[in-house]
């Protein structure tokens, strides 16, 4: 049986792990190390300057007050008893799509995962705030989500994934799915992400929203695949050389010391 590490940014309680956990139980030995607390949009950062803990949270289950990155690291060196052949974040409870996966705990987690050799893969399920998603439907997305990442699984555990490459999907908030696109990463713009508001002695803070953002339309792109109702799977590389720049600024910049 393989050995599954779970992990996520929402923390140890969120509907999203437990859907992930129970169905990736009938693939392989899953582990189960999620932050204490909500750590959405925390990127990949890493506590080095104060202690972190772990406790045990139930059978092969462990919460960690740290990051998902810190949850993977201490995971795969201290918690497991084995090297996990896989690890799959999430699943998130909101869309990681585009450049904002750069902000993302989720997909931090996977990089994580990627950078200490194992194969990994962030799920994510798009929220839709305008309607206000009921429970029990997101309960039933989420396992529609969780019942593909099993599919997806099984698929990397066969066939393994590019060197440096982790897998970033996204399914979409709809009952009906249309199936799977591969994809590559979009480009949100967000207008009026930062919201100036007066506090009660009327001095300004500020809120960072984000809103809905517009996306330049390309139909490769994961938010158009998940906007017309696929599965988006985009893989992404952890080497952020650009290397189209590379050789252009070697011919233009002529700097001599
Ligand atoms: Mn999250």
């Amino acid at each position: 049986m393989p050995n599954i590490l779970v992990t996520n940014d929402d923390g140890i309680s969120s509907p999203g792990i437990k859907s992930l956990a129970k169905a990736l139980r009938s693939v392989g030995d899953v582990y189960v190390v999620a932050p204490e607390t909500e750590q959405s949009a925390v990127a990949h950062a890493l506590t080095l300057h104060r202690p972190l803990k772990s406790e045990k949270a139930g059978k092969n289950t462990y919460t960690v007050n740290g990051t998902p990155t810190d949850c993977v690291i201490i995971s795969v060196n201290k918690i497991l008893p084995v090297k996990p052949d896989i690890i799959v974040s999430g699943i998130n409870n909101g869309a990681n799509l585009g450049d904002d996966i750069t902000y993302s705990g989720t997909v931090a987690a996977a990089i994580e995962g990627t950078l200490l050799g194992i194969p990994s893969i962030a799920m994510s399920l798009v929220r839709n705030d305008s309607n206000n998603d009921n429970y029990r439907k997101r309960i039933s997305l989420l396992k529609t989500a969780a019942d593909f990442a099993v599919k997806l699984v099984k698929k990397v555990l066969l066939k393994g994934l590019p060197p440096d490459t982790l897998l970033n999907v996204n399914v979409p908030n709809v009952p009906g799915i249309k199936g799977v696109k591969f994809t590559k990463q979009g480009k949100p713009v967000y207008y009026n992400a930062v919201h100036e508001i007066s506090d009660p002695r009327g001095r300004k803070y500020y809120w960072i929203c984000g809103g809905v953002p517009q996306w330049e339309p390309d139909e490769d792109f994961d938010f158009e695949a998940v906007q017309k109702g696929y599965i988006s799977i985009t893989p992404v590389h952890l080497d952020l050389t650009n290397y189209e720049a590379l050789e252009y600024i070697k011919k233009k910049f002529k700097i001599i010391l």
